[in-house]
């Protein structure tokens, strides 16, 4: 270790060098003891191995700390005078090394008393580097203070060594911690929001719920889902329908506004939360979120109609019912109700809608056991040609027998197997059993109905052309009913089909014609044999101009076209006459006929052979 001396007294010089031999000889002697006697004084309580370097002038002093400094080889202890002419003192010396070296132990060694500490502490300080020693010293003091000193000036550098670890430590615990927390916070993003739209999601829509339940305050919770969203998806993509998503989600959060809550609930369903004065604001509110989202977007160059169907709750106060899984399930019950009635439209929450799925959930289970229980039998209605009233084919309209609900009417029940694929195993068991019975009427066709998703059955044609030829019968002795629904959710594959179904030599009627939005104009590109004109036309007749003025354009452009027309729901003499007159094809109501069971339509088929013969000779 080393020790810097300046003093300009040479005699002084050689003190401090026998102060410093001494200790040598000391340190063997301690050494030798602590080999004799085992002794546990530890080497750092020994004076470490110094260096002397002596000067006699303030500035060589200078020169050598700071040469020290810049060769990584400094001084641990400085012993200096006071008084060192010609050149600077003692105080100017300490002042310029500390200057230098902050870490430098300075010792003031002086034999006058006319210095001040406390001013030479000032320049040289800090006060714990700086201490006094005065002339004429025991040489004991000096080496003890040399080496505690050198001790101290190596703890204070191991230290500092120390310390900038530990800084650096500090510092990157404290990155770490910042990286954590911003995890931590995107971890709780991502647990609550919707990856596709940014939005809430439903375990935040939930929570929010939740706190606004336990509010006294009324408010609306919407449920809204988009209609045709998977038509979408299927025509264009999923990136298409994701994108319209993120369109729909961005509407309903400016539709909204500020004190209003949106959260994408999965799929093509999102839920909001709201505040409103009473149920009447509430559908309002929904109306205006309807329009928002019916709107035309353009997503991927393709212009996409938007629309959406609304189920709404209103929370009051004092509402029973305010947990959040009966408001959901509640919105969710008006969603369907929505749905149902036609789309685009919002429905408000009422009690019969969770009686209605009860029973509808019943009339599915029930209608699941039907066919194999045999509670299903087919009815046939008469069609009767205008001229001689003679019957030229048999509509087979279903019937069930439920142990549990009596005698239930396909207007129940088919609406409900159409939600599922339920309706192809009753469609084919119609199929089946028209199919079978019509060997047994001398020439009458038979004309079944199928419901839209029937229609839209892959390979449709094919499957009702298997029938035929496993039955052996005729193409021509069967006639497919269908609605206008199902030729215009998918106009280009239902011409499709139909033109198919035309090739294979099958009759098709297009049944509660007038009811729906196409016009003759855009029907005549289909292939079709007949139209039924609505039971709800024939019935006004009597009544309304309109209604008659309506029959008599679709017979008159009917037969334009080609086509037969059928009067159907025909109730009264009256009607048969001015339906006769308007120059309709064929007659079937309950004045004419009644649906009768498969014996009674074997009777009537049979008593009305004749006119089958000259039905058939008309070319
Ligand atoms: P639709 O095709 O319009 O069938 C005519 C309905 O009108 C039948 O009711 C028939 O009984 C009734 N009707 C006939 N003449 C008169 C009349 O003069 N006055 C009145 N008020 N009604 C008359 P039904 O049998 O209850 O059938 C209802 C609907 O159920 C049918 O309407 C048809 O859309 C559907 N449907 C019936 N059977 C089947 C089937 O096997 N498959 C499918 N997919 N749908 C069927
Ligand atoms: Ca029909
Ligand atoms: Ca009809």
């Amino acid at each position: 270790m080393r020790i810097l001396i300046v003093d300009d007294e040479p005699t002084v010089h050689e003190s401090y060098r026998r102060s410093f031999c001494r200790s040598d000889a000391g340190d063997a002697l301690a050494a030798m003891a602590a080999d004799l006697y085992d002794d546990i004084d530890s080497p750092a309580d020994r004076p470490p191995d110094f260096v002397l370097t002596h000067h006699v002038q303030g500035l060589d002093a200078v020169e050598a700390v700071r040469a020290g400094v810049a060769d990584g080889d400094r001084f641990a202890v400085a012993f200096i005078d006071v008084r060192m002419p010609p050149g600077i003192d003692g105080r100017e010396t300490a002042a310029r090394i500390r200057a230098i070296d902050p870490e430098i132990q300075i010792v003031i060694v002086t034999g006058y008393s006319d210095f001040s500490p406390l001013d030479i502490s000032r320049v040289a300080g800090p006060a714990d580097k700086i201490f006094y020693i005065a002339k004429p010293f025991e040489v004991e003091e000096i080496v003890q203070t040399a080496t505690a000193l050198a001790h101290r000036w190596q703890l204070d550098r191991e230290l500092a060594v120390t310390r900038a670890v530990l800084a650096d430590k500090i510092v990157l615990l404290e990155e770490q911690a910042l990286e954590l927390a911003a995890n931590e916070s995107k971890a709780v993003h991502m647990a609550n929001h919707d990856a596709l739209t940014d939005a809430p999601n439903r375990l935040a829509f939930v929570r929010r719920l939740t706190e606004q339940v336990r509010q006294p305050h009324s408010f609306a919770m919407a449920m809204i889902d988009l209609d045709r969203f998977k038509q979408v998806n299927d025509t264009l993509g999923h990136l298409a329908g994701d994108e319209l998503i993120r369109i729909t989600c961005s509407i309903l959060i400016d539709a909204v506004g500020a004190d209003g809550f949106v959260a994408r609930l999965g799929g093509d369903e999102f839920g909001v939360l709201m505040p409103v004065t009473d149920e009447a604001d509430a559908v309002r509110k929904c109306d205006a979120l309807i329009r928002a989202c019916s709107t035309s977007f353009s997503v991927f160059g393709h212009s996409v109609q938007g629309a959406a169907s609304v189920g709404l709750v209103v929370v009051d106060a004092g509402d029973d019912g305010r947990e959040p899984v009966s408001v959901l399930r509640r919105a969710d019950l008006a969603l369907n109700e929505a749905k149902r009635s036609g789309r685009g439209v919002a429905r408000a929450y009422d009690d019969s809608m969770d009686e209605s799925i009860r029973f509808r959930r019943g009339i599915e289970t029930g209608l699941r056991g039907a066919i194999a229980r045999g509670e299903l039998t087919l009815l046939y209605q008469p069609i009767f040609a205008r001229e001689g009233l003679e019957i030229v084919a048999f509509e087979a309209l279903l019937r069930w027998n439920s142990p549990e609900y009596g005698a239930i009417g396909p207007a129940m029940f088919i609406p409900i197997a159409e939600e599922s694929n339920l309706i192809h195993e009753l469609g084919d068991w119609v199929l089946d059993e028209a199919l079978r019975m019509l060997p047994h009427w001398p020439g009458q066709y038979v004309s079944v109905n199928f419901s839209p998703r029937q229609f839209r059955r892959p390979n449709f044609a094919g499957l009702v052309m298997d029938r035929l030829n496993a039955w052996g019968i005729a193409a021509d002795r069967l006639q497919i009913e269908i609605t206008e629904t199902a030729i215009f959710d998918n106009a280009d594959r239902a011409a499709e089909t139909l033109s198919q179904l035309r090739r294979m030599g099958l009759r098709i009627a297009l049944d509660d014609f007038g009811t729906g939005y196409s016009s003759l104009y855009n029907i005549r590109t289909f292939a079709l044999d007949c139209l039924k004109i609505d039971r709800s036309f024939i019935d006004g007749m009597g009544r309304e101009r309109e209604s008659a003025a309506i029959v008599h354009s679709i017979i008159h452009l009917g037969r334009a076209l080609g086509l037969e027309v059928v009067a159907e729901g025909v109730e009264t003499d009256a009607q048969v006459q001015a339906l006769r007159v308007a120059g309709c094809s064929q007659l079937q109501g309950y004045h004419l006929a009644r649906p009768v069971d498969a014996a009674a339509a074997i009777a009537l088929a049979r008593r009305s052979d004749g006119a089958i013969a000259a039905r058939r000779a008309r070319p």
